[in-house]
Order: C-alpha cells, then structure tokens, then sequence
C-alpha cells in the first residue's frame, strides 16, 4: 500500500479552524487528494475525513461507515430533520469523546470528483458523520459542543494535544536539533 504524504492535523493547529474555500474548479489535484484523504481515513480506521483535517484549505471531504467511499466536493446541507445524540470522536482530537447533538437525517448536495452535483439523503449515523465533517470544513470541531463540566474534565487532555500539535509543526530542521538536543 502507498503511504500517503499527508498528515493529520491535531487540536490546536490553526488549520483545523480555518473555514475552508469552496473548490471552483475540479482538476486532477482535487481527485488526487481525494484518494489521499480516502487512504489516510482507512489507514487510520476513521470514518470520515475532512480536508482541513490535513491543512488542506477548500471544501473536500471523505465518507465511509462500511457501506461505500463518498468523495465530496462543495458539500452542503439542505435539509435537516430529527435529532439524534450520538458520542462521537475525532481523528483530530484522539482520545476525547462527546456527546452531539444533530439531525437524524440531512440532505446533502454536493460534487462528485467528476464535478458532476450530487443529492445524498443521509440518516442516522450516516448523517451524523456527513454533520461531523462540514462542521471541520467550517472551523468547528466536536468540543465546540461539550458542555461547560466536560470542558473541564478534558482541559488536561487539551492541553496536551496542543502540545503535540506544536511539536509536529516545526520545521523538519527545527525538529532534527531537537532530536539531537535529547
Ligand atoms: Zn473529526
């Protein structure tokens, strides 16, 4: 299997909170990323990936909760209905869970990687995951809706995945002298 160059982003990079540009136009690049992304998600047994997990700043996404690969360009949500809790996790946030609330079922538009639009009506976890990663292509993350308690239950673990998205974000140089410093 390739080994893909990309890397995902932990809490605390600034990338995670930057809202991202749609994509005007489809080119090889955004199809090529789109694998990338689809690979690294499987790689690390997520189920969805969204490009500003891995500092890339327009409107990309990856799905797959075992029932088939979404790669989605442009994603919007048109329709929302119900509401369902669900603890969701995050590539980007390791170890931290929270409960969420969103809609059961949500309507997506969007573009295939062939830029042709596409309709997706998506229910129960399907949806939550659709939810979970157009929040990160808009800068919001999954403690965004922790409650004040849990906020202060996970201000340690915050802290220290601040820390080490810090670190994985020096220069390759910088991070090499720190090596040799040990
Ligand atoms: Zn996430």
């Amino acid at each position: 299997m390739n080994k893909t160059a990309l890397k995902i982003k932990l809490f605390g990079d600034p990338a995670l909170r930057k809202k991202v540009k749609p994509v005007k136009e489809v080119t090889f690049l955004h199809r090529d990323t789109l694998s990338e992304m689809a690979q690294l998600m499987y790689a690390e047994a997520g189920i969805g990936l969204a490009a500003s997990q891995v500092g890339v700043n327009e409107s990309m996404l990856v799905v797959d909760i075992g029932t088939g690969l979404y790669k989605l360009i442009n994603p919007k949500i048109v329709e929302k209905e119900g509401y369902q809790v669900m603890e969701e996790g995050c590539l980007s946030v390791p170890g931290v869970y929270i409960k969420v609330k969103r809609a059961r079922k949500v309507v997506i538009k969007a573009q295939d990687e062939g830029s042709k639009p596409v309709t997706i009506e998506a229910e129960d976890l399907l949806a939550c995951v659709f939810q979970h990663e157009i929040d990160h292509l808009n800068g919001k993350l999954i403690i965004d809706y922790a409650s004040l308690f849990d906020k202060l239950k996970l201000k340690k673990k915050l802290k220290e995945l601040k820390k080490r998205s810090e670190h994985e974000r020096l220069p390759e140089s910088e991070t090499k002298s720190c090596k040799l410093q040990l």
